[in-house]
């Protein structure tokens, strides 16, 4: 396992973080103030700059990226599925301009709460089987541009409106089935907060190996969470044992960064340096 106490070459930083101190201009900035090498940023954050300009802003700042948030939300009824796919390839786009070397996938609930508009429904077993044909759909087009595709699990308190892959063995199987040579274009981005309840995780860990591991999330639990979405908590504030989940990771030959992804109502309401700063040494300390 990597020792990460004496420096934070292996820190990235997810940009939802301090998405509300700054634009991506001013997150990658901070960056360079604090010497972090990686960053994940959001789509969103990506197009109120301009993907033009955040691409030179990461070149000139010698970013990497750890992945790009984020394509899914497959889900939808018939009249918003075209919309759905034509987008997710247009975060294909973004990320190889970007030099992504992934695409983070959220795959999306039931319709109505992933594509707005859609039909309502209660089907989440017609969720699954769409999230699983829109998966192959958009890995056709990923392949070609050589992107891999990272499924990321939510905790099952988002199965309604974000994600109805919720435990790693789920997502997974759907590896297994669309890439069952495993060949690297399709594989999980692990994030502790969805995953670290899961008694069946460390067998999925070692089931992934070093192919289908294509991202680290972290961030912590806290007791109580407050709101489910916007209170996650700086790694060490709660109960999760990072440290055990990354030595699992990292002993299949996980080698990449540890993505720091905190939403939290709590931390974007601190100076952005002060909020880097704490991130850096808890990454050191606790990560
Ligand atoms: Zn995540």
């Amino acid at each position: 396992m990597r020792d990460f106490s004496n420096d934070h070459r292996w820190l990235s930083l997810n940009t939802a973080t301090v998405r509300k101190q700054g634009n991506l201009i001013e997150i990658i900035e901070a960056c360079a103030r604090h010497g972090i090498r990686a960053i994940d940023p959001w789509r969103d954050q990506v197009a109120a700059v301009g993907l033009e300009r955040a691409v030179r802003a990461v070149r000139d700042a010698g970013l990497d990226l750890s992945g790009y948030c984020r394509g899914g939300m497959f889900t939808a009824d018939g009249a918003h599925r075209g919309a759905a796919r034509d987008d997710n390839r247009r975060a294909v786009d973004e990320a190889s301009a970007l030099g992504a070397p992934c695409i983070v996938l959220v795959v999306g609930g039931l319709p109505q709460y992933s594509r707005p508009g859609s039909a309502a429904s209660k089907n989440i077993a017609a969720a699954r089987s769409q999230v699983h044909d829109g998966i192959a759909e958009m890995l056709d087009y990923a392949k070609q541009a050589k992107l891999p595709l990272a499924i990321e699990p939510l905790h099952p308190a988002y199965a309604a409106d974000r994600a109805c892959v919720n435990t790693t063995r789920q997502a997974l199987d759907i590896c297994d089935a669309l890439d069952p040579a495993g060949t690297g274009a399709l594989g999980v981005a692990l994030d502790v907060y969805h995953i670290w309840w899961d008694p069946e995780l460390l067998g999925q860990i070692s089931r992934a190996g070093s192919r289908r591991l294509l991202a680290f999330h972290v961030c912590d639990w806290l007791v109580p969470t407050k709101d489910i979405l916007n209170d996650r908590g700086m790694m060490g504030d709660g109960v999760i044992d990072i440290r055990s989940i990354r030595s699992a990771v990292e002993a299949e030959g996980f080698a990449g960064y540890s993505e720091i992804e905190i939403f939290s109502n709590d931390w974007w309401g601190r100076p952005m340096d002060a909020v880097l700063q704490t991130c850096i040494e808890r990454h050191r300390t606790i990560v």
